[in-house]
């Protein structure tokens, strides 16, 4: 029975998971944290039975946050995550977003803000959240975000609905001249810390660690390049980014290392970052990225994939309306 589960992380021969504070938010998370967008299939179909056993063993073996979106499979990841997580909610710390709806329909207005929120809520099957985020904020121009929808993210603080707030999104750029503008408790940076590139440890993590803002590095797969299976088919990397991952995952193949496994090794040791969301929906996954970043990388090997992933190295791609806020594409030189 899910309400009958205990509060001890450790099972399976697996260790303590390793906690970090998050920023000045006083939270204590888990450095390996649940990605939820592959319960809404984003990553493809999903079996919901083996996404609530994902979610409850992740639970079992001590991953204690877990972040979710609106977006993520049209409300569907949110509607999981809020089933797998009934008797479960005391436990854990959970992040929502507000702000983006589907692939090209955004509202960071006021009123759409606090109708996501409320809509999210009765999904998850709680009355607030421990984080809410304006979801890829470069979608909204910078007066709509850093403006009314940044003032409504305070006020939705103030009124309970979440304990703490922060932005999400691609460009380092407009992450960074968030940061500098508001107040976040989180900022959530995701593809940009990872084998193909660290520049979030050049761009926002100093700004962050400034301010005493929570860092949270997504996509430490780079949202499956760095996977056996590969991306999915809407993945926006450029041609030379993909063809490096897969040469590096042949690589890895050939010699029995798994290219996942090396990733979280990877980006589990970049210092100043709080917690590193991984995208699961497979208690075989939740077993195995906890089991690898208790194990130290095989630095030949790593070095090896540094080396095939050099050519696509810092690799970005364009998104949403990045152009238009102020400090567009400095952090490219
Ligand atoms: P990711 O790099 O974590 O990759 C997820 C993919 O990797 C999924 O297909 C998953 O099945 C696969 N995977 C995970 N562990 C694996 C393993 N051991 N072996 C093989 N495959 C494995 O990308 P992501 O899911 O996009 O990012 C993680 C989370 O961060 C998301 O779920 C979401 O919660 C958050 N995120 C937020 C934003 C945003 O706010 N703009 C953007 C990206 C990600």
């Amino acid at each position: 029975m899910v309400s009958s589960r205990k509060w001890y992380p450790y099972h399976c021969g697996v260790k303590q998971l390793e906690y970090r504070m998050l920023g000045q938010t006083g939270l204590r998370v888990s450095a390996l944290s649940f990605g939820a967008s592959p319960l809404g299939g984003v990553f493809g179909p999903v079996d919901t039975a083996e996404c609530l056993q994902a979610v409850h063993k992740a639970v079992d073996l001590g991953i204690n946050f877990f972040d979710v979106s609106p977006y993520y499979g049209l409300t569907r990841a949110e509607e999981v995550l809020g089933e797998a997580l009934l008797g479960l909610r005391s436990q854990v710390i959970l992040a929502t977003k507000a702000g983006r709806l589907t692939e090209d329909r955004f509202d960071f207005s006021r009123r759409g803000l606090m109708r996501s929120v409320e809509e999210s809520l009765r999904r998850l099957r709680t009355d607030y959240v421990d984080i809410l985020q304006l979801h890829d904020i470069e979608f909204g121009t910078p007066d709509e975000v850093l403006g009314e929808a940044y003032q409504t993210l305070l006020e939705l603080k103030v009124q309970g609905k979440c304990r703490f707030v922060g932005m999400t999104g691609y460009p380092l750029s407009v992450l960074r001249h968030a940061l500098e503008q508001c107040r976040l408790d989180v900022v959530l940076s995701y593809c940009h810390c990872n084998l193909t590139n660290t520049l979030l440890k050049t761009w926002l993590l100093p700004v962050a660690a400034e301010k005493g803002t929570g860092m949270i590095n997504a996509s430490v797969t780079a949202m499956g390049l760095l996977t056996q299976k590969g991306p999915p088919p809407w993945h926006p990397a450029p041609p030379i980014l993909r063809e490096c991952c897969r040469q590096a995952a042949a690589y890895c193949r050939e010699r029995g290392v798994d290219i996942a496994a090396l990733s979280l090794q990877f980006a589990y040791r970049q210092e100043g970052i709080d917690t590193m969301l991984v995208g699961m929906s497979k208690v075989r996954h939740v077993e195995s990225n906890i089991a690898a970043i208790e194990q130290e990388p095989d630095e030949e090997i790593l070095a090896a994939v540094q080396r095939i992933l050099q050519p696509g190295r810092d690799q970005v791609w364009p998104s949403g309306r990045e152009a238009e806020w102020p400090a567009a594409a400095y952090y490219r030189g």
